[in-house]
């Protein structure tokens, strides 16, 4: 059959979080003629094997800590209530799936044409897509946004590795592991392992170093992992892994080691889970057809409007690598569309990709904005700086026994004679809700002096962060 070919304004390679909502901008609120192309299911990573589902588990480990907390207030709940992950889990794929008819939906709304297949470019203004069916059809567009995202990251030179699972893997695993082995030290790996360990499996952290989420304050790493430790994660510090092997008859891996301590092996394990990054993914997209710059790790190189180096061809999200994050990528897609397609007060738009706030849905929750203290001493020297840092113990655990109590620290770090805020790192129950209200006011400039100027609110952990001394 002869290839379709299809003609329009802005063609969206990638129905993620930056590309459906670039999309819909250019469609819903400027009338062009817009095709989305997505290969899998609609939202992206965020959606379908990330943000969305993670959360909820999350959401069902702070039950199980709840649960466990409880008999400190008077409750004679069963410590160790049964979790029934196989409906858990049933649950949350019902929830991911109404969530993929709602951006369906959206799409119809906005007038945006969806193309459900894997595209790529044959050059600078063509892209082929390959339909399910086999098919193809060749879509024209004036401007071309490159939204694909990643995919994660298994090694290559560990005999085995492919025995385990990465982060996508997880979402399809279909009972509670008796015992699982994560490999990694970033966001991934820190909030599966915290899930897990509360949800009662007997948690492995693999990590090649003596502490975890190193491109953290200081302050954040060192707690974290001590309250890790605590929690009863095992830890396998300076590690490494030699083989992985599985038991074809039970299904079980064998993971072989050496950490610290020598080497070592550890068996019986259900799953094992990679985290040790993500690679964009552009493989089969045909860059090289349309001449399109990429960095040393295969991400799409961009200005800071999301221009490639060829002409009415963008790109932005994980794939370019910059600050790999949902709302990151979804204001770039919005603020790249009001550029191209909106009203001329809008010709200079573009994200500032300063001072994003984000958090690590870790146990407990991390938030973290601006720079850390190391960052902030080599930008404008450790004399120019005020740090205040304070260190507590929530409300919250004031009922439990001393072992009971997790931490909370916070740390704010402030810059010039007017003590600009520069930095904020925070840690501890709530932390996550905490603080995108703060961000705002950092965002907005804020100085020690304006958070001293808020009235607290009590009893609460972040009145401690206007109260500072
Ligand atoms: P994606 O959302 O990955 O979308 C890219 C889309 O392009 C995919 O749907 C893919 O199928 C499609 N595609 C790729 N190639 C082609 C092709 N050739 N043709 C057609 N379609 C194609 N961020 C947060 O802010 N908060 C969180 O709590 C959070 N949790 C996370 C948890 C996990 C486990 C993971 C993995 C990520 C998490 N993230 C979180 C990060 C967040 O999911 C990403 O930053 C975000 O999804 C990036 O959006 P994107 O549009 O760049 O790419
Ligand atoms: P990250 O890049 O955050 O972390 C991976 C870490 O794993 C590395 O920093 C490294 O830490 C460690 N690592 C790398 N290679 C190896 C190895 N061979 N063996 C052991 N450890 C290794 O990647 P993630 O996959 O965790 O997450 C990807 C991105 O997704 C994040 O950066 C974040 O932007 C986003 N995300 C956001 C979330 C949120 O907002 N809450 C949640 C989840 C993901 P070291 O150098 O210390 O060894």
């Amino acid at each position: 059959m002869a290839p379709v070919t299809k003609e329009c304004d802005y063609l969206v390679i990638g129905g993620g979080s930056g590309g459906l909502a670039s999309a819909r901008r250019a469609s819903g609120y400027y009338g062009a003629k817009t095709i989305v192309v997505e290969s899998k299911r609609l939202g992206g990573t965020c959606v379908n094997v990330g943000c969305v589902p993670k959360k909820v588990t999350f959401f069902a480990a702070a039950i199980a800590e709840t649960l466990r907390e409880a008999k400190a207030y008077g409750f004679s709940v069963k410590e160790t209530a049964p979790f029934d992950w196989p409906t858990f889990k049933k649950k949350r794929d019902a929830y991911v799936k109404r969530l993929n008819g709602i951006y369906e939906r959206n799409l119809v709304n906005d007038k945006v044409e969806h193309i459900h297949g894997r595209a790529h470019l044959l050059d600078k203004n063509t892209a082929q897509v390959v339909l399910d069916d086999g098919s193809t059809t060749d879509i024209r567009a004036k401007k071309i946004l490159l939204a694909v995202g990643g995919h994660p990251i298994i090694p290559k030179d560990v005999p085995g590795a492919e025995y385990g699972i990465d982060s996508d893997g997880f979402f399809d695993i279909e009972k509670q592991p008796k015992k699982v082995a994560l490999v990694g030290a970033g966001y991934i790996a820190i909030e599966f392992a915290g899930m897990f360990n509360a949800l009662g499996t007997e948690t492995h952290l693999f990590i090649r170093h003596d502490k975890f989420l190193r491109s953290f304050d200081p302050m954040i790493q060192e707690t974290i992992t001590a309250e890790y430790e605590r929690l009863g994660v095992r830890l396998h510090k300076n590690s490494s892994q030699t083989k992985i092997e599985k038991d074809e008859k039970t299904g079980k891996l064998t993971v072989h080691y050496e950490d610290s301590n020598g080497k070592g092996t550890l068996e019986d394990v259900d799953e094992l889970i990679w985290a040790i990054g993500r690679s964009p993914e552009v493989e089969d997209l045909g860059l090289d057809k349309a001449g399109i710059k990429q960095n040393g790790r295969g991400q799409v190189v961009v200005d800071e409007y999301q221009n490639t180096n060829v002409e009415n061809i963008y790109s932005l999200g994980d794939v370019t690598g910059k600050v790999e994050l949902t709302p990151v990528a979804i204001a770039a897609g919005r603020k790249l569309s009001d550029r191209l397609f909106g009203p001329p007060k809008f010709s200079n738009s573009k994200l500032d990709y300063n001072l994003i706030p984000s958090v690590v849905f870790a146990h407990p929750e991390i938030g973290s904005i601006g720079l850390s203290e190391p960052e902030a001493i080599e930008k404008y020297g450790k004399e120019n700086l005020k740090i205040y840092n304070t260190s507590f113990t929530a409300m919250y655990y004031s009922m439990m026994e001393q072992e009971e109590k997790g931490p909370t620290r916070y740390k704010l770090i402030c810059q010039g004679p007017d003590e600009k805020v520069v930095g904020l790192h925070i840690l501890g129950l709530g932390s996550g809700e905490m603080l995108q209200g703060f961000g705002v006011a950092i965002k907005m400039g804020a100085t020690k002096a304006d958070f001293d100027n808020c009235v607290a609110i009590h009893p609460t952990s972040a009145e401690e962060l206007v109260t500072l001394k």
